[in-house]
């Protein structure tokens, strides 16, 4: 498979926009590299800031720091561990705001959206200050006479955390939480398109008593992500993003011998059933289709309506759609909008031509989201609500993941159709069912080929002491997010048969197999 780098916009230029630079060794690091990439803030168009693209001695420097601090890290005791994300955590708590108003800015989502997606993290650093529990061993006594087995759950050492744009705070905390709880030390290579929650969090860490070099930032394009995917010092990587480098991330970092979680893409499905509250129906699909302009790795980007209730739905969203109020995320004169920008020109482009395909294939577009411009803000990357109907499933706009504020309609006439269909897709990642029927809803957690199950619930992100995880080409690898599997993931396990020799115990010299007495 051939993958181009993702930095269509590199430069070497020093221009007025903030250099966004690295965390290395517990402080900022300027970057020495010479190549940049813009960021943007979506709402505006204008470019905030140029972050630096790590070249191979900054990625050699980072490694071989966080290297150094795994070593004492590892080593400390539990209770001073447990401290430090105690503190972590209530000066996250105490200071989510400012976190907030940076997704925003970078990310262009709302700010109770951005608000959400911290409190949905740091549930996961409420749970990592529990690992004292979660990375116990266990043992066993007198396995034979005189002999002892137990286990002990070591930290990796150096781990790799490779995140997506969407999520900036969330999807970096399903990992860093729980590994650096762990005893291991922490390389984050954010999204060159959100970069500065990271650092921000970097910061919090050091104010935490983090010890420098456990926690490092990394910022990078594809240089960056493959000096952590072939360095023999990086034990494991966590990778979120769109399927193609998720393939790419778990072939490579298998290839050179490290554990990986890659999670990949998504196409979420919600079935409706005739007997389902339409009302409801109808508003959680605009919550789960048009929330964060449907940058959502848990979206719903097609409802599957059981005729005969896709014209009395169809009815329903379109009335709730025209209610909608796209605009800057940090909020107007009218206060918060109901969604934001896209998150840059091209993916806006990218969404726009999903929506040509639709028409083109013969779907009828029922709110057409093309070229919305929202006054005040001509240059944001701003994408309507946008809803399409009888779209054929032939079509790359239905079989594909196109990220946006697109939500599109399938009619069946059955629930064995309906989930056909979800089981007929490439992806696996979440799904819903709406209905009444307790028996139905059974049937469809039972065999519905996708791993997060939403019943008369639109995006089911499990809770931090569940694991997040899809099947097929939303999850490579077999340890999901977070939760025990998060925990399984960052230590490694050794077993020891212990025998303290006592001389009435000793049998002498015997070369047979070991058996147990
Ligand atoms: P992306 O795959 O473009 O990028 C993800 C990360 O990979 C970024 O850090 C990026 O710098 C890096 N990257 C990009 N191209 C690379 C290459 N060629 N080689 C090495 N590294 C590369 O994804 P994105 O656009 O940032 O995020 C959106 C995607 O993420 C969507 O497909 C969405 O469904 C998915 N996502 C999935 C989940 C999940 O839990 N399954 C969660 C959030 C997002």
């Amino acid at each position: 498979m051939t993958i181009e780098t993702t930095n269509a916009d590199t430069t070497a230029a020093i221009t007025d926009a903030p250099q966004i630079g690295h965390w290395i060794d517990g402080a900022p690091r300027p970057s020495r590299s010479g190549r940049t990439a813009d960021v943007f803030n979506p709402a505006t168009g204008a470019v905030i800031g140029r972050v630096a693209l790590a070249d191979e001695e900054e990625i050699a420097e980072a490694i071989a720091s966080a290297e150094r601090a795994q070593k004492a890290w590892g080593a400390t005791s539990i209770a001073k561990r447990q401290a430090v994300l105690f503190a972590f955590r209530e000066l996250l708590n105490a200071r989510k705001g400012e976190l907030a108003e940076i997704v925003t800015r970078e990310h262009g989502k709302v700010l109770s959206d951005a608000m959400g997606e911290i409190l949905r993290g740091q549930e996961v650093v409420e749970l990592a200050t529990g690992f004292p529990h979660l990375i116990k061993g266990a043992y066993s006594e007198n396995v034979s006479t005189g002999i002892d087995v137990y286990s002990i759950k070591q930290p990796l050492g150096v781990i790799g955390i490779v995140s997506p744009f969407n999520f900036p705070v969330m999807v970096p905390m399903w990992f860093f939480p729980i590994a650096i709880a762990a005893g291991n030390a922490v390389v984050l290579k954010p999204s060159e398109k959100d970069p500065s929650a990271a650092l921000w969090m970097a910061e919090l860490w050091r104010e935490a008593g983090l010890p420098d070099g456990v926690f490092t930032v990394l910022q990078g394009d594809k240089l960056a992500v493959d000096g952590l995917l072939t360095s023999p010092v990086v034990q494991s990587i966590s990778f979120v993003g769109s399927t193609p480098i998720a393939q790419y991330i778990y072939e490579t970092a298998s290839r050179h011998g490290k554990r990986v979680q890659a999670l990949g893409g998504a196409k979420n499905h919600m079935l409706v059933l005739p007997d389902a509250d339409l009302d409801l129906v109808a508003d959680q699909a605009i919550n789960a289709g048009y929330g964060a302009a449907g940058e959502r790795c848990m979206a719903i980007s097609v409802l599957i309506a059981v005729e005969p209730v896709a014209d009395r739905l169809i009815e329903k969203i379109t009335e709730r759609i025209s209610r909608l109020r796209v605009g800057n995320g940090a909020g107007d004169a009218d206060g918060e909008p109901d969604l934001g920008p896209l998150i840059s020109g091209a993916h806006r482009e990218k969404v726009s031509g999903y929506v040509d395909i639709a028409v083109a294939d013969g779907a009828r577009i029922v709110v057409d989201g093309r070229g919305f411009v929202v006054d005040g803000h001509e240059d944001g990357f701003f994408f309507g609500p946008t809803l399409i109907d009888e779209i054929p499933l032939t079509s790359r706009a239905y079989r594909e993941e196109i990220f946006g504020p697109v939500l599109s309609i399938v009619r069946v006439e059955t629930f064995q159709e309906g989930l056909d269909l979800i089981n007929s897709g490439e992806f696996g990642n979440g799904t819903a069912i709406f209905t009444n029927d307790g028996g139905a809803a059974r049937r469809f957690q039972t065999e519905v080929q996708v791993g997060m199950i939403g019943i008369n619930v639109p995006i089911p992100v499990p809770v931090a002491y569940h694991s997040f995880g899809g099947w097929k080409a939303s999850l490579f690898g077999d340890a999901k997010a977070y939760g025990v599997h998060g925990f399984e993931f960052f230590t490694r396990e050794k077993a020891v048969t212990s025998r303290w020799l006592d001389p009435a115990t000793h049998e002498g010299i015997n070369l047979g197999f070991p058996q147990n007495r």
